[in-house]
């Protein structure tokens, strides 16, 4: 029977892939398109939570005794698990989040390549290593070395179920911490499915990597069960939440929240690979995309021919369950609400869609939105200023590219953006100065495909940076050591130092320091 298969029987004791605890309430995940329930799962309250972090802790123990390359064969285990099961889980995301089945596999594939780059890059990154002394301990050697923090908690949003906490859990386990991981409420099928591939690939640590199931109350108890840090992906409200609750226990966090994010359209700019980047930044996964462009700013020489593009690309965009939609049904319901706010204060506020602008545009379940292109829309808008994730992109015309630049800044988020221009100059120029933590030139997304590449956003958007090298230090704590390698013949830091000693050494910086001015 096939992890998945699994999951459809997991009534009863969540198959062995969730383990129940003392849990006899439960709750079911559904297929956003049609309804059927996709697997029934534990509601883990406080004890259950802290239950699983107490199992987690000597696996962490264990898990960190293996050494990076004990850690780089069982993540590399793991990875050719996910890698010869890419349809089945592909299947799964399709079925629980609503995605595409291709790009459910895009998303795997991104996952997968991030857990390789953790695994070989985590001794390099954090393994003991020699630093200068200096001058003032030239008698000492000096190492640094970078150690796991025992048992860390992810808690993980709905909209690339894989991929998104993977850039936690894989960077994580490289660093040496065991990982309890509360995946969405909306996609716990998928998290559990990732935590029982675990279980195979790795049966002799099969306790690294856990999974706990429910909604926020089970987050915030796996915030306060004294896990080493709380990497946390979701929106900036909750990120609020998840803060107050980690600071009862002073427990550091991650926050990956939210965005709105923008691409600027530069005079020079390939139109037609603008285009094309900004309906797919903004209309795949059905916008639900924390890097999706929601605005565009085009200079006024190219914005014509920048809109006709866009409207002729999205014209051919079809939402639907089946392998050929351009994208999905909405995973939350909610979310659409927040959609059509968006859509009628744009309208309302003297904006106009040219396509779409309506959340049941004839679509056969009211979960489908219409792909949208506003334009003319204020920039006081709340679809210009709040997070939309919707299909729904808008363009609005700018004298040249530093005003483009000032209006994209001029947001509470942060989180990455899209420069296009033929000058690798100016677009680079650009690219440096956008309020974001990461900007691609002439293409979208590019960066999150980069596993060298940190990941984490500015303001709104967040702090801390998964991906990289940062992101494998962020789940570590630095750790120095010094060796005294020979006594000098007097020790500055003894009782017994000579009193002319002070002035010694304040003559030999003033030689060294002080003709610096
Ligand atoms: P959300 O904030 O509603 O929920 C995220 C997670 O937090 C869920 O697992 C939820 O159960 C849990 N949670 C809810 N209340 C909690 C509480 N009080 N304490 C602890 N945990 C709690 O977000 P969502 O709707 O699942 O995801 C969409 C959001 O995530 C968007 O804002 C999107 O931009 C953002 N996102 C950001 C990134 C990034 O890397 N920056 C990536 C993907 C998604």
């Amino acid at each position: 029977m096939s992890l998945a298969e699994q999951m459809d029987t997991v009534t009863a004791a969540a198959a062995g892939t969730v383990d129940r605890h003392a849990t006899t309430e439960t709750f079911e995940s559904t297929n956003p398109a049609s309804g059927a329930v996709v697997g029934v799962f534990p509601l883990h309250d406080a004890s259950a939570v802290q239950e699983t972090v107490e199992r987690a802790r000597p696996a962490a123990q264990r898990w960190a005794e293996l050494g990076y390359d004990g850690r780089r064969q069982r993540l590399s285990a793991y990875r050719g698990y996910l890698a010869r099961r890419m349809h089945e889980l592909a299947d799964l995301v399709h079925r629980e989040n609503g995605k595409p089945h291709a790009d459910a596999i895009l998303e795997i594939a991104l996952a997968i390549d991030h857990l390789a780059w953790a695994g070989a890059h985590a001794r390099r990154t954090l393994g003991p290593r020699r630093v200068r002394a200096g001058m003032l301990a030239a008698n000492h050697a000096a190492y640094l070395e970078y150690q796991p923090l025992g048992a860390v908690g992810v808690i993980g949003p709905w909209n690339y179920p894989v991929f998104t906490p993977m850039g936690s859990i894989a960077y994580a386990l490289a660093a040496g911490n065991a990982v309890v991981f509360k995946p969405s409420e909306y996609t716990p099928a998928v998290g559990a499915w990732l935590a029982a591939a675990w279980r195979a690939a790795v049966p002799d640590v099969a306790d690294a990597l856990q999974v706990v199931t429910g909604f926020g109350e089970t987050g915030a108890a796996l915030c306060r069960a004294g896990v080493g840090k709380l990497a946390f992906t979701g929106s900036a409200p909750t990120g609020r939440k998840v803060m107050a609750a980690c600071a009862e226990t002073l427990t550091p966090v991650l926050m990956e929240l939210g965005g709105k994010d923008a691409m600027i359209v530069d005079d020079d700019a390939d139109v037609a690979a603008a285009a094309d980047a900004a309906v797919w930044g903004s209309m795949s996964n059905a916008g639900q995309t924390c890097i999706g462009i929601e605005r565009v700013y085009a200079t006024a020489p190219v914005y014509d021919r920048f809109v006709a593009e866009v409207t002729e690309r999205v014209r051919g965009l079809r939402p639907g369950s089946d392998d050929e939609a351009a994208y999905g049904p909405m995973t939350m319901a909610s979310q659409t609400d927040v959609v059509k706010r968006h859509l009628d204060d744009a309208t309302s506020s003297g904006g106009r869609a040219v396509l779409g602008g309506t959340v049941d545009g004839g679509f056969p379940n009211a979960d489908y939105i219409a792909p949208t292109v506003l334009l003319d829309v204020p920039e006081s808008s709340s679809a210009v200023r709040e997070e939309t994730f919707g299909p729904t992109i808008t363009i609005t015309r700018v004298a040249d590219a530093e005003e483009a630049l000032e209006r994209t800044n001029a947001s509470s988020y942060g989180l990455a953006g899209a420069v296009f221009s033929r000058s690798r100059t100016r677009a680079m120029d650009l690219a440096r100065r956008m309020r974001s933590g990461m900007t691609s030139v002439n293409s979208v997304l590019t960066f999150a495909s980069i596993p060298a590449l940190p990941f984490g956003g500015v303001g709104e958007s967040g702090f801390g940076r998964i991906h990289g090298e940062d992101g494998l230090k962020e789940f570590t704590r630095a750790k120095a050591i010094t060796r005294q390698r020979y006594a000098l013949p007097v020790n500055l830091m003894s009782f017994t130092r000579p009193p002319a000693a002070a002035d010694a050494v304040a003559r030999v910086m003033g030689m060294v320091h002080g003709r610096h001015r």
